[in-house]
């Protein structure tokens, strides 16, 4: 059944979209999510989930299923510095096995290897159990007109070859980097357009680690005289596939004229029977969209914001913007969340697109022929040794740190946010390595174990939580503000020391999203001037 009215339509289903749609159902707002393409992954991109998203697919009940996915418990994390793979090993960043990951103080979760070919489809499933989220593929945004009232929009459903008219609250385009929606947006896009031409190659080789006499690793890292040139990764170690990337061509490649046989002779150091699964040809770039979105339209994922896979942070950043955008869309949509609400999406969810985008163009940066004019490097002499013991070490230290990005993946707060109240504390540091456990404003909230399996974060998602550290404090005038606002809001009382201590005061609210909208020793002298701030009135 086609509805003619739908609250949201989300256009594009790779993961943003989905993770749109899984965001939506979950608050149990309907909407239709339309995908051009079949849902089939031909040539995956994204591999690396991290440790935010994870959190945030605990909170929709898909964490486990990521935890139990087809990349093998026991296999390596590791980032191995190669000359090739066949060749010399020069250094390498241990990165343990899921089945060996030791709890840290700062997540329930590790980063996880889970390629988009089971990612992609855990979302989707996730949208199919919700009744109200109508997911369509082979469907195609042909046209929309937006007005102040609502979003026409004009959809070819390609397999029926008809043409069908739905009308939305609000449209959402998560249609990748190409981005139509934001093309008939007029809106454009900031920074470098094109910073390197990579070329990807998939292919199938059983037993290659072993035949290469290597230790298993997620990542083969080669360089040779010309330095760092590319990268060799197993995406599903089961089924022996991999993907060998050349970091940058001079652009003119096409899938007839790629020399697969000669960059994998090169990657491997010696010629290798394999497999081939498929080719793709893409652009490095390193550009953010100068806004978010215009009236009743919004953008998120890729068509947003691109970078460089350096960091892993492309689908994890789309998909924060999915929930960003996701609980102020059910916010409007339930009629408790102000006028100021949807506009805070751009404010909040844009610096965090040119955090991003910055810290992966500086990765590559590192990267790119990162140790050139090594001569000796692929020698069997003392000196070859002594310049691979010298390279290896810089590797872990310098093309190392893309691997060392917990600040990133957890620090990122809403600075300036018109729907957070700061409380007059510093920022701490915002370095990609390292992660400060803060409940500051605009921070996501800190984890810390409640109880065995039970942590705070639990207590976060549907409506705001109010974490109450002292029970004499009375909340009745906040509860009371929230309720004359229809603003969903439950008490916390929390009575657990290093909880109080890390959230650092009395009363913490935390938004819909996991992250601190306030906080203070007392209950403020307004409670009605604080809950219509952080929904978006004030
Ligand atoms: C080599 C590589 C490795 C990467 N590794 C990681 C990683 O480990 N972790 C990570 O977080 N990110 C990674 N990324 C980035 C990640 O793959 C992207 O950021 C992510 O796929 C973007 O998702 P998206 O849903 O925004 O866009 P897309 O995946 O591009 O999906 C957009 C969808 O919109 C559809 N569409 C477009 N126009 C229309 C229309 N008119 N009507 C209907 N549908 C339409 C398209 O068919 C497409 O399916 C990597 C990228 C690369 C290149």
């Amino acid at each position: 059944m086609y509805p003619s009215k739908i609250p949201v339509l989300i256009v594009g289903g790779g993961p943003v979209g989905l993770a749109l749609a899984v965001e939506l159902g979950w608050r149990g707002v309907a909407c239709m999510l339309i995908e051009q393409g079949d849902g089939k992954i031909a040539t995956p991109k994204m591999n690396e989930v991290s440790t935010r998203t994870m959190e945030i697919c605990r909170r929709w009940g898909m964490a486990d299923r990521v935890l139990n996915c087809p990349f093998p418990a026991d296999y390596p994390l590791d980032v191995a510095f190669v000359t090739s793979m066949f060749g010399y090993e020069m250094g390498r960043v241990k990165r343990p096995p899921r089945a060996a990951q030791e709890p840290e103080p700062h997540s329930p979760y590790r980063l996880q290897a889970c390629s988009q070919i089971w990612f992609d489809p855990m979302l989707r499933e996730m949208t199919q159990s919700f009744p109200h989220v109508n997911l369509r593929y082979r469907h195609r945004l042909e046209h929309f007109t937006a007005t102040a009232e609502g979003v026409q929009a004009k959809i070819l459903d390609r397999d029926a070859g008809e043409v069908r008219h739905i009308t939305a609250d609000y449209l959402i385009g998560c249609d990748g980097a190409t981005s139509p929606v934001r093309e008939a947006l007029g809106i454009a896009l900031d920074g470098k357009d094109v910073i390197s031409n990579p070329i990807h190659m998939y292919f199938r080789a059983p037993d290659l680690v072993k035949q290469a006499g290597k230790q298993p690793a997620t990542f083969f890292l080669p360089a040779d005289r010309d330095g760092l040139w590319g990268n060799i990764r197993v995406i599903d170690p089961v089924n022996a596939m991999w993907r060998l990337m050349v970091d940058a061509t001079d652009g003119t490649a096409t899938p007839e004229t790629v020399d697969r046989e000669g960059y994998l002779r090169r990657a491997m150091g010696r010629p290798l029977d394999v497999e081939w699964l498929g080719l793709s040809i893409w652009k490095r770039r390193s550009v953010v969209a100068e806004s978010y979105g215009n009236g009743r339209v919004f953008l998120a994922g890729d068509a947003v914001h691109q970078l460089s896979p350096t960091g892993a942070l492309g689908m994890n950043s789309g998909v924060g913007d999915a929930v960003d955008l996701g609980w102020k869309l059910a916010a409007v949509l339930q009629g408790w969340g102000g006028d100021g609400l949807l506009a805070s999406y751009d404010t909040e969810r844009r610096m965090i697109g040119v955090r991003n985008v910055g810290a992966a163009t500086g990765f590559y940066a590192i990267n790119e022929g990162f140790g050139r004019g090594c001569a000796k490097l692929e020698e069997d002499s003392a000196a070859g040794a002594a310049e691979r013991c010298k390279l290896g070490a810089l590797m872990e230290k310098h093309v190392g740190q893309e691997f060392r990005t917990i600040g990133l993946q957890l620090g990122y707060r809403y600075e300036d946010s018109p729907i957070c109240i700061p409380d007059g504390t510093p920022a701490p540091p915002d370095e990609p390595g390292t992660y400060v456990r803060t409940a500051r404003p605009g921070s996501r909230a800190p984890h810390v174990w409640l109880e065995e399996d039970r942590t705070i974060l639990d207590l976060f998602g549907r409506g705001y939580t109010l974490l109450r550290f002292s029970h004499a404090a009375d909340v009745s005038g906040i509860e009371e503000a929230a309720r004359d606002r229809g603003v969903p809001l439950e008490t916390a009382d929390i009575d657990h020391a290093e909880a109080a201590d890390l959230y650092g005061r009395r009363l913490v609210l935390v938004r819909p999203d996991g992250h601190v909208a306030w906080r203070a020793d007392a209950t403020p002298a307004d409670p009605l001037a604080l809950i219509d701030r952080v929904r978006g009135a004030a």
